[in-house]
């Protein structure tokens, strides 16, 4: 072991965990993909006020949770908390919304940080799939993105998710709600720091986690009962569509999240299996994101899936991903002149699209059979001295465990037919 250990609230990926993981990703990625999303990465830190200004001051986020440095050279940056703040300044930046229809429909994936207290399923390094529509206020946008994340978990085989969604209202009709609530509030018994927050978010009062908040928050005045016609018609519109797509959810009409951006459309995916950090992903819309940030008026939605708790979720269930073995054939050379001749083989079959992979180090027949056996190849190529002599190589079926002796020389085309 060496001196030095991963960060607290991290850990490594090793492989063979390491290949669900990358599995999960991927599948999250793949309705997006076929659906008109275009892969977008940005850095992986930013200017902090970036976040300051569009995930809000007031929240966790960013007051308690941000890895925030200034350079050498006088930069204020902040390791990236979320996503999207970073892909809207980018496609802002690079005038995407001038260039053709709008929506701009972007996908993007990597890691985030946050200075959390760690615990299972909670980490200061986690990573994300995201999706984002720029630049339409469209119903069925909010719903697309709801029905492609439903596909994306069940793709994966997860069956004890739900989908929470609400409606946060916009800026005609939330401060109404946001007053209301605030009178409310203010009359309850609550701590300094909870006080101070009905005054700059209210609405993150609902989304306290405490029972003895909770239990006083009994009768609070819902946004639902406050959401202007056009609020409502709009919420009415998605529920409409997500339920046609034959996607089951549930109306929570306490459901705030913990970025100050969103407006209309809130939802959240919640796993039954984790405990406490039960989110798997979440997201909505942020009608006044762009604004926020400088741009221009750029109604968007959009979310963020976990992969680090969404492999949580899969272990829950107890599903284990069916994970093809890496390797189709595994090359034994049994002496020095195999191994100048199967190496050759080795990059020949590479170059023709087989997963391909050496016996490396001397190890005997007995040990290279095991490295062979560990690779999960489908088949070894195993040749010494006599069966180059005769210009051939033995083929072994690592499943059955017969062998055939092949020409060198058609050994590529005879792996090809066999693998397919
Ligand atoms: P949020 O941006 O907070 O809505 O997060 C979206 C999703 O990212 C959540 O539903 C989680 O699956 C995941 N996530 C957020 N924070 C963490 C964290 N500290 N550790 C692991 N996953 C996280």
């Amino acid at each position: 072991m060496s001196t030095f250990k991963a960060p607290k609230g991290t850990y490594d990926l090793i492989p063979p965990f390491s290949a669900q993981y990358l599995a999960v990703r991927d599948a999250i990625a793949a309705p997006l993909r076929t659906s008109g999303y275009g892969y977008v990465e940005t850095p992986g830190f930013e200017d902090v006020n970036l976040f300051a200004r569009g995930v809000g001051e007031s929240t966790d986020i960013v007051s308690k949770e941000m890895y925030a440095f200034e350079t050498k050279g006088g930069d204020k940056l902040a390791l990236r908390p979320e996503g999207t703040a970073s892909v809207l300044r980018a496609a802002l930046e690079a005038s995407l919304h001038k260039q053709g229809n709008l929506p701009v429909k972007l996908w993007y994936s990597g890691s985030y940080y946050r200075y959390e207290r760690p615990q299972k399923g909670r980490y200061r390094h986690f990573s994300q799939v995201g999706a984002e529509a720029i630049g339409a206020e469209d119903p069925a946008l909010d719903a697309e993105l709801i029905i492609l994340a439903d596909q994306a978990y069940r793709s994966l085989g997860l069956r004890n998710f739900r989908i929470l969604l609400n409606s946060l209202g916009d800026k005609e009709c939330r401060p109404v709600y946001r007053e209301a609530l605030q009178g409310f509030l203010r009359g309850l018994d609550l701590d300094d720091d909870t006080r101070r927050r009905i005054e700059i978010n209210p609405l993150r009062v609902l989304d306290d986690k405490r029972e003895a908040v909770q239990k006083q928050l009994v009768g609070a005045p819902l946004l639902r009962d406050y959401l202007c016609d056009a609020c409502k018609a709009y919420h009415e519109e998605v529920r409409a569509l997500i339920t046609s797509a034959g996607v089951v959810f549930e109306d929570d009409a306490k459901l705030v999240r913990g970025l100050d951006y969103y407006t209309r459309t809130t939802f959240e995916f919640v796993h039954d299996g984790l405990g406490s950090q039960s989110a798997v992903g979440g997201g909505g819309r942020y009608d006044g994101l762009s604004e926020m940030i400088g741009g221009p008026a750029l109604p968007s939605v959009g979310w963020a899936l976990g992969v680090d708790r969404t492999v949580l979720a899969l272990e829950a269930e107890g599903i284990e991903l069916d994970i093809p073995a890496a390797t189709s054939v595994f090359a034994v050379p049994l002496g020095d002149e195999a191994r100048r001749v199967l190496f050759g083989v080795v990059t020949e079959l590479r170059k023709a699209g087989v997963a391909t992979d050496f016996s490396f180090g001397a190890k005997g027949l007995k040990g290279h059979m095991k490295n062979a056996n560990r690779s999960g190849a489908r088949y070894a190529i195993v040749a010494g001295e006599r069966d180059l002599a005769e210009g051939v190589v033995q083929l072994k079926d690592m499943e059955s465990g017969e062998q055939q002796a092949v020409a060198l020389d058609g050994l590529v085309e005879a792996v090809r037919t066999r693998l397919a």
